[in-house]
């Protein structure tokens, strides 16, 4: 029912997916057990999230074979000297209780940090699928100069990038950086973070088609191409999220969301640029 995304390392990735920022780590192992008894089969996750161990609690007691389950972590941006990559590696394996991790991100560029050099990060990032417990490794909130330092000094091409993108603000440049070099896009804050749920273009159209609000913006997010992966501590609206592929936006719907752009003033966070909370 959910399509897979090919990635350019010959895996494949479902577009939908649940997303756990801001879930409680005491909730976690709860709310993402309900999700996969939904019917989710990716989950995102990050070490700077704390809810590691309650993801893998989850995917444990769900008794879903570990090659049914898709999961994300991201390095936390304290984490980007080499021996810190492949040490909070381990630990992220062991939180999660999985021998081997689906995608790997570098979860922010960071250039004012560690002396602008997020190359040897990505190159440690990078060895780590040649220890065969990794099998893709991407980034996350990287501009397209920082796409172009690490492809163009190590010749290894992210297989995603994680950024923000939603109606308000469709990060374009940013994704068509990433389709340049053959990166598949993953949208974080696709319902811009409860944001855009209330438009009134969204409402019309979701009014018009008897659907929730939260449907027609992920359904604009699939028909793009990109990946997905709300968030939700509520049941009902994560069952909602996850029913998308029985209807299709028109093109003249898809052309009305598109006009809800703000550039930069449309995003809900920090500019890769410039974060540096590590
Ligand atoms: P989302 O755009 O997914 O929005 C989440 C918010 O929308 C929550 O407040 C949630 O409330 C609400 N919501 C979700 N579904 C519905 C619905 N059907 N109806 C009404 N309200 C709804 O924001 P996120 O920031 O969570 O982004 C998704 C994922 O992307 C994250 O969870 C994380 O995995 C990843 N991410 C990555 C980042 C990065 O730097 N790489 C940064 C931020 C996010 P409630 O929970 O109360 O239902």
């Amino acid at each position: 029912m959910i399509p897979n995304v090919q990635l350019n390392d010959g895996t494949a990735i479902p577009q939908l997916g649940f997303g756990t920022f801001l879930v409680p780590p005491e909730q976690t192992a709860q709310t993402v057990g309900e999700a996969l008894r939904l019917g989710y089969r990716h989950i995102d996750t990050a070490q700077g999230y704390a809810n590691e161990e309650g993801v893998g609690r989850a995917i444990a007691e769900s008794g879903i074979p570990r090659d049914e389950v898709y999961v994300t972590s991201k390095l936390d941006n304290g984490n980007h000297r080499p021996d810190d990559v492949r040490r909070s590696f381990d630990e992220t394996l062991r939180k999660l209780g999985v021998e081997r991790l689906d995608l790997f991100l570098i979860h922010w560029p960071v250039p004012m940090l560690y002396d602008g050099d997020y190359v040897s990060t990505w190159k440690a990032m990078a060895e780590l699928v040649e220890g065969g417990r990794l099998t893709s490794v991407g980034v996350s909130n990287f501009e397209p100069a920082h796409l172009d330092r690490v492809v163009g000094e190590t010749g290894v091409v992210p297989a995603v990038n994680q950024i923000e993108a939603h109606p308000y603000f469709p990060n374009d440049t940013a994704r068509a950086a990433s389709h340049a070099h053959g990166i598949a896009v993953e949208a974080w804050g696709p319902l811009g973070q409860g944001a855009v749920l209330d438009d009134p273009v969204i409402t019309k159209i979701a009014e018009a088609r008897s659907r929730a609000n939260s449907q027609v913006i992920l359904r604009w997010h699939i028909q793009r191409g990109d990946i997905v992966f709300p968030k939700s501590t509520h049941r009902e609206r994560m069952a909602e999220n996850l029913a998308l592929f029985d209807f299709a936006l028109s093109a003249d719907e898809v052309a009305a969301i598109d006009g809800l752009s703000q550039g930069e003033a449309g995003r809900v966070g920090p500019h890769p640029d410039t974060f540096d909370l590590h």
